[in-house]
């Protein structure tokens, strides 16, 4: 199935919105076997929306079109598809009934401009909008008078609002795409997730054994981010579950306890699952991360019976005072040491009762640093019953990319302190 998305709006060509609905689209039908073979973007411009939808309606059997629909004078893309195809606008009466009663819900007046979102080009199917006025719109062009041999297409128009989408794609879009375009082979993908290797590392262990595998179809990639590798392990036809599973079992022999999750898990959700299926609870001191382990933490639904505490110590008198780290630590080694790491985490442990303590102290820069430690710097230290771990990681990125690797860091310690089996 060729696929093509073009998304609409200037906002996304000046950089102002991040296209998240590229990002999320193309991961769904990426997830089901579909690949989208082209991206657009274009402005909200009538013939320069009109130009791309024809373009990619000339080569592919599915254009989904993002943005638009809504009542001003920039939403352009119902108009001017509606040109293209030559169809006419009708209004349809379900459509409007439903905005109608929005806006009674809402207790609003409706706007005359509201009405043209209930326009439907001929033909249409109408995709239901359930948190906003403008429906969705899938048009068959049978025969479609862009392609060779007039071969049809399915033409799908979906409203920009990202809340808005999302729902309608998986309640009709997906459905239509199942039935349109069933798939004639089996799709087997895997997503084993790594973190404390960096991308081109994780490649040079595991790329040499999964070779063959490659050469039957595995169709291997990796993807990074900011303190994690993602490696995504795929294979189509009758084969395909048994070489994704034997790829899975060399990744996982080889790397082991680097691999904190299979499919969508983020690492703060593996933690929380597994203090709460330990019973175990955690109290955080943190500095340089300024609350993010919290924050992260706080995201994942039931942190609240496993996280006691996140204490924010940024000055020396909070270190002091909050946690009782010792002033003479602080003189002797700096607040960005590994003994004041270990008293961080035992002080969060003992003054919040905490099964276990988690830390983190260092150098963001830019200022700061020095050659002993350079900017970047961070320590780590996990205190529990046993006893307290101190690690110290190197992490020279800017401010907000070293935040969320010593974050990672130390949602890590915690996790292999948690798991240490893989
Ligand atoms: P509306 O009825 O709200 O006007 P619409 O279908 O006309 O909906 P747009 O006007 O293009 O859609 O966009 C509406 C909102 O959705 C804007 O705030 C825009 O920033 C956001 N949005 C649109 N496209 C994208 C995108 N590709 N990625 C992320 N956000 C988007
Ligand atoms: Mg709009």
């Amino acid at each position: 199935v060729h696929i093509e998305l073009i998304n609409t709006g200037r906002e996304l060509l000046l950089g102002r919105v991040l296209n998240t609905l590229q990002l999320w689209i193309c991961r769904q039908l990426a997830d089901l076997g579909y690949d989208v073979n082209r991206q657009a973007c274009v402005a909200d411009d009538g013939p320069q929306i009109q130009a791309a939808v024809r373009e990619s309606l000339s080569r592919s059997d599915l254009v989904i079109t993002t943005g638009g629909l809504g009542p001003t004078s920039d939403d352009l893309t119902r108009d001017w598809i509606a040109r293209l195809l030559g169809r006419p606008l009708a209004p349809d009466p379900e459509t409007l009934g439903r905005i109608e009663r929005l806006f009674i819900q809402r207790r609003r007046v409706m706007p005359a401009s509201a009405k043209i979102q209930a326009m439907v080009p001929a033909g249409a199917r109408v995709l239901r909008n359930d948190h906003g006025t403008a429906p969705g719109l899938a048009i068959e062009v049978r025969p479609n008078p862009f392609r060779a041999e007039g071969r049809p297409s399915w033409l799908v128009l979906l409203p920009g609002p990202p809340r808005e989408l999302r729902p309608m794609f998986t309640q009709s879009v997906i459905p239509l795409l199942l039935s349109e375009f069933p798939s004639t082979e089996k799709f087997v993908c895997c997503i084993l997730k790594t973190t404390g290797l960096g991308e081109s590392l994780v490649e040079e262990k595991i790329a040499g054994p999964l070779q063959k595998l490659v050469q039957d179809g595995l169709d291997l990639g990796y993807c990074a981010r900011i303190g994690e590798v993602e490696v995504r392990l795929g294979a189509r036809g009758g084969r395909a579950e048994k070489i994704v599973n034997e790829a899975e079992g060399i990744v996982r022999g080889l790397l082991g306890r680097l691999i904190f999750a299979a499919g969508d898990s983020s690492l703060e959700a593996v933690v929380v699952g597994a203090l709460t299926e330990q019973g175990k609870t955690v109290a955080l001191a943190e500095s340089c991360t300024g609350g993010l382990i919290a924050h992260r933490l706080t995201n994942v639904p039931g942190a609240s019976v496993v996280l006691k505490c996140g204490l924010v110590t940024y000055s020396n008198e909070a270190k002091t005072d909050l946690l009782g780290v010792q002033a003479i630590t602080l003189s002797q080694h700096g607040a960005v040491s590994e003994p004041v790491a270990r008293e961080m985490a035992q002080g969060a442990r003992r003054r919040c009762g905490a099964d276990y303590g988690l830390s983190v102290t260092g150098i963001a820069g830019p200022g700061g640093g020095s050659e002993g430690k350079p900017i970047g710097t961070v320590f780590m230290a996990l205190a529990d019953e046993a006893g307290t771990t101190v690690e110290r990681h190197f992490n020279p990125y800017d401010r907000e990319t070293f935040k969320f690797a010593a974050s990672q860091q130390a949602l890590d310690l915690l996790r292999r302190a948690l798991l240490p089996f893989p």
